[in-house]
């Protein structure tokens, strides 16, 4: 770490502070001795910083660890239970909420519907509110919650913490940091909600060990987020890692955007609905009409995923189209930006084999040279959780950077 190039004592000492934290997080437990040696930093340092932490309890000291000829070491570790963190997974239909402590682990959920007609006042009141109560239910104090965090699915300014368009809700410009912030005096981070999945993906799911990592999400839209050296890539306007939009088929069907064969079109909720549909309507036999009775509003994927299961030859080919498409569309990502890892996740993720197989595939098949064959694609590890856990790590990543402290004094 480049300690030199940083003036301020106050500035290095919360660099030491957080590589000390981050430390002790990353091992589980471990010992001074041990920080100081791995950190390189003199042991009074790190005595003083952790003494810091003893005192603010974020750090609480365990049981003695093994000698090394001397006196037991005793061990430290993050005193995860004794913090909380509110995440907030803004979906289309559906808001989550959970509490969480330290580890991400999910302590109490709940879950709301949303209407398409809500106006953006009328969605911050309903965050605000349910906050409140999952408050007051978890019964715990304000002053141990280290933050909330937001992910918000569409365009989002990260920095200024504004949604700047979700399009399935049809809402512009909310500034949900300032208004939460303001609500709660508690630092609050918000984040496209894919983004905040990958990094959720990165730090507790299928990424861990992985610097380098693309996590898609495919759900009633289609979105990646991009972590390259363990930062989540934005792009100059936060566009990166829109793929719903990039185009696979030039002549395909119209998109919500205005433009035509977006990926999203053809792989997304409305793209599987409306092949099964087309085929139905031109009166194939399928047991996705049985299934859904006959009214073609109720097709969904989990019903085209229990029609495969059954071994209904449409719903099977569905899958394996869409499948397809994912394939080439991650071929591309491939080789624009060569990570080691794809995690797929979101609904459409369930229907494991008979997606992920063709993905795999088309992949396999295009793949320009042997180590780009390599890339691992897997399903999601976090699963149904993805988003609260990658919304609730969006604050876990702030606290143990360097910007934590910066960022208290500000709020
Ligand atoms: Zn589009």
């Amino acid at each position: 770490m480049a300690n030199h190039v940083i003036g301020s004592f106050q500035l290095m000492k919360s660099l030491n502070r957080s590589l000390i934290l981050n430390i002790i997080r990353s091992s589980g437990m471990i010992s001074r001795a041990e920080i100081a040696k791995k950190t390189r930093l003199t042991p009074p340092t790190v005595t003083n910083i952790v003494h810091e932490l003893l005192n603010e309890e974020l750090v609480i000291e365990g049981q003695t660890g093994p000698s090394s000829g001397g006196r037991k070491p005793i061990m430290l570790r993050i005193n995860s239970r004794n913090f909380y963190i509110i995440g907030v997974d803004v979906g289309v239909k559906k808001v989550r909420f959970a509490v969480t402590d330290l580890n991400a682990e999910i302590l109490m959920k709940s879950i709301v519907s949303i209407s398409e007609r809500m106006t953006e006042e009328e969605l911050v009141k309903l965050i605000i509110k349910q906050i409140y109560t999952l408050i007051d239910k978890a019964d715990i104090p304000r002053t141990k919650i280290m933050g909330i965090g937001i992910g918000m699915h569409g365009i989002v300014d990260a920095e200024r913490g504004i949604s700047i368009f979700a399009p399935n809700l049809n809402m512009k410009n909310i500034p949900l940091k300032s208004m939460l912030e303001a609500e709660f005096m508690i630092p609050v981070k918000v984040e496209n909600d894919v983004r905040a999945m990958a990094l959720g993906e990165a730090w507790f799911g299928s990424g861990i060990g992985f610097e380098d990592l693309i996590c898609i999400n495919v759900g009633y839209g289609i979105g990646a987020g991009i972590i390259m050296n363990n930062k989540l890539f934005r792009g100059r306007h936060g566009l990166a890692g829109e793929i719903g939009h990039t185009v696979v088929d030039l002549n395909g069907p119209r998109c919500t955007c205005g433009s035509y064969g977006c990926l999203q079109t053809l792989t997304a909720h409305d793209g599987l609905k409306s092949a099964a549909m087309k085929e139905i309507i031109l009166g194939r036999r399928t047991l996705i009409s049985e299934l859904t009775e006959g009214d073609v509003d109720k097709i969904s994927g989990k019903i085209i995923h229990q029609a495969a299961k059954s071994g209904d030859d449409l719903a099977i080919e569905i899958l394996q189209t869409t499948g397809k498409y994912l394939g080439a569309a991650i071929s591309n990502l491939v080789h624009v930006l060569n990570p080691p890892k794809i995690i797929i996740g979101g609904g459409i993720s369930k229907a494991g084999p008979f997606l992920l197989d063709p993905l795999k595939e088309v992949v396999l098949k295009r793949a320009l040279s042997e180590e780009a064959r390599e890339t691992i694609i897997v399903e999601s590890g976090l699963g149904d959780r993805a988003g609260l856990v990658g919304a609730v790590t969006l604050i876990l990543e702030d606290m143990f950077s360097l910007n934590y402290e910066n960022r208290r004094q500000t709020v």
